[in-house]
C-alpha cells in the first residue's frame, strides 16, 4: 500500500515540501499518496507584497491558485485545519473531517498578534497580507512628506530583513521625488539585524546612513496612538506609520496537545532534523518552528527545512542513506534600496549541545542581485500558474 504523506499549509513550506516530494517520488517510481490541505484558494508569494505596495507588481503577479498543484500529482484540499491528534496520526479539518497520515509535514506559518499592544491594530499600515499591501500602496501615494516610522514591536518577527528593505527602498524613492521625509526604523534590537550577526548588521547600518534612514532602539512598545508611538520611557511622533506584526502560534497548533514550545509563540521542532520532539513522523517545517529549531523566521529557512524533511522521508521510504545530511548553508536575496542584497548563513549543528550555531555574512550588494531576486520569485509563482 502506498504511504500517505499529509502536508498542512499551502505557503512556502507546504509548496516546497509537496512539490519536492512529488518530483522525487516520480523520478524513482515511488508510489506515494501526497495530500496538501490549506485554507486559502491562492498560494501567495509574500516577499513580493512589497512590490505590490510600491507599485512594481500587480496582485495577480504574486499569487496563483493552489489547486494548480494537482498538476504535480498532489491532491489539494481547500479546508481549514482545526487540530492535530498525533497519538492517533490524524488531522481534523472544518469540512472534510479527519485525515490520516504515515508522515505529516506541518507548515502553517504564524498568526499575527495585532491586538497584543493597545492601538497597534487600529493605527498605521502594513505589508503582511496582500490586502494590507494594496492599502499601504494607496496610502503612500497620498503621503506628502514628514515623519515615516517603521515600527518593529518585538523580535523575532516574520522576515527580519523586511523593515530595512522597506525603509531603504522608500527613502531612496522619496529622495528621487524630492519629497521631504525622515524615515526611521524603531526596533527593540540594539542594532539593525543584530540577530544575524555583526557583518550583516554593519552592511545595513552603512546602507541606512547612506540613504538617510535613522535607527532607534526602543525599550519595549507600550501603545500606539494617532500620530504617536509610546515606548517604555520615550514617545515618538509619526505622520505615516508602517507596522510589523508580533507573531503568535497558529490556532490549530495552539489547539493541539504537544504543539506549544516553552516560548508560547512557537511550536517545537528538533534543531537537528526539524522533527517533532515526541513524534518522529511529524516534521515541523513552518515559520512557527524556526526559533525552537535555532533558525530565523523567514521563508529561506522554511524552504530548507521542507527540503530536508523531504530528503529524510524519501530516504526512510527507500532505505537510502541520508545523502544531504544536516542543513548547512542558506542564501537569502533581498532588496537593498534600489540595489539587491544577498546574505549567506552557515548553520552547523553541534551534536554535543543539540543546537545550531548561526554564522551569517554579506555575500553581495549589487543591482544584479535585485534582478536575481525578481527572476527567482517570479519563476516560483509561474511554476504554480
Ligand atoms: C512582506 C513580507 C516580505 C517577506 N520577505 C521575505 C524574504 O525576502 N525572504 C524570506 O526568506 N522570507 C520573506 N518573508 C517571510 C516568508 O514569506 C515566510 O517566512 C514564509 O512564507 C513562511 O512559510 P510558511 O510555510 O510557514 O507560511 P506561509 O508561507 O505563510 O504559508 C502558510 C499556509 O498555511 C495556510 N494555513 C494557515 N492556517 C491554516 C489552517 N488553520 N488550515 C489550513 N491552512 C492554513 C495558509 O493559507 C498558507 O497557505 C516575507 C514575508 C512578508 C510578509
Amino acid at each position: 500500500m502506498s504511504k500517505k504523506i499529509l502536508i498542512l499549509g499551502g505557503g512556502t513550506g507546504g509548496f516546497v515540501g509537496a512539490k519536492a516530494l512529488a518530483e522525487k517520488a516520480h523520478k524513482i517510481g515511488q508510489d506515494l499518496e501526497i495530500t496538501l490541505v490549506t485554507k486559502d484558494q491562492y498560494h501567495e508569494f509574500q516577499p513580493l507584497y512589497a512590490d505590490v505596495a510600491f507599485g512594481t507588481a500587480s496582485p495577480d503577479e504574486v499569487r496563483a491558485p493552489i489547486k494548480n498543484m494537482e498538476k504535480y500529482g498532489i491532491k489539494v484540499i481547500i479546508d481549514k485545519v482545526t487540530k492535530i491528534d498525533p497519538a492517533n496520526r490524524k488531522v481534523m479539518t472544518s469540512k472534510t473531517g479527519s485525515l490520516s497520515y504515515d508522515y505529516l509535514i506541518v507548515s502553517l506559518a504564524v498568526d499575527y498578534h495585532w491586538d497584543k499592544y493597545p492601538g497597534l491594530d487600529k493605527y498605521g499600515y502594513h505589508n503582511y497580507t496582500l490586502n494590507g499591501a494594496i492599502k499601504l500602496g494607496k496610502a503612500l501615494t497620498k503621503f506628502k512628506g514628514g515623519k515615516l516610522a517603521v515600527l518593529v514591536p518585538e523580535t523575532p518577527h516574520r522576515c527580519g530583513m523586511y523593515p530595512y528593505e522597506a525603509a531603504t527602498q522608500l527613502a531612496e524613492s522619496f529622495a528621487k521625488r524630492a519629497l521631504s521625509v525622515q524615515v526611521t526604523v524603531y526596533s527593540p534590537e540594539p542594532r539593525p539585524l543584530n540577530g544575524l550577526g555583526p557583518d550583516i548588521s554593519k552592511t545595513w547600518q552603512k546602507k541606512m546612513e547612506d540613504v538617510g534612514v535613522k535607527f532607534v532602539s526602543h525599550k519595549g512598545l507600550e501603545e500606539v496612538k494617532e500620530g504617536k508611538i509610546v515606548f517604555r520611557g520615550s514617545e515618538e511622533e509619526y505622520d505615516f506609520l508602517i507596522k510589523v506584526p508580533p507573531s503568535k502560534l497558529p490556532e490549530p497548533l495552539a489547539n493541539s496537545p504537544g504543539f506549544r514550545a516553552s516560548d508560547p509563540r512557537w511550536a517545537p521542532a528538533r534543531p537537528k532534523d526539524f522533527r517533532h520532539p515526541d513524534y518522529d513522523e511529524i516534521f515541523m517545517v513552518g515559520e512557527h518552528s524556526m526559533p525552537p529549531a535555532g533558525l530565523p523566521t523567514a521563508g529561506i529557512p522554511v524552504h530548507f527545512a521542507a527540503d530536508y524533511a523531504v530528503e529524510q522521508i524519501m530516504n526512510e521510504l527507500t532505505g537510502g542513506y541520508p545523502i544531504m545530511g544536516y542543513v548547512k548553508t542558506m542564501t537569502c536575496v533581498g532588496y537593498f534600496g534600489t540595489k539587491g542584497f544577498a546574505g549567506t548563513c552557515e548553520l552547523p549543528y553541534d551534536e554535543r549541545t543539540g543546537k545550531r550555531r548561526l554564522v551569517c555574512y554579506t555575500t553581495s550588494t549589487s543591482p544584479i542581485i535585485r534582478l536575481m531576486k525578481e527572476a527567482f520569485y517570479k519563476a516560483w509563482v509561474a511554476s504554480i500558474k
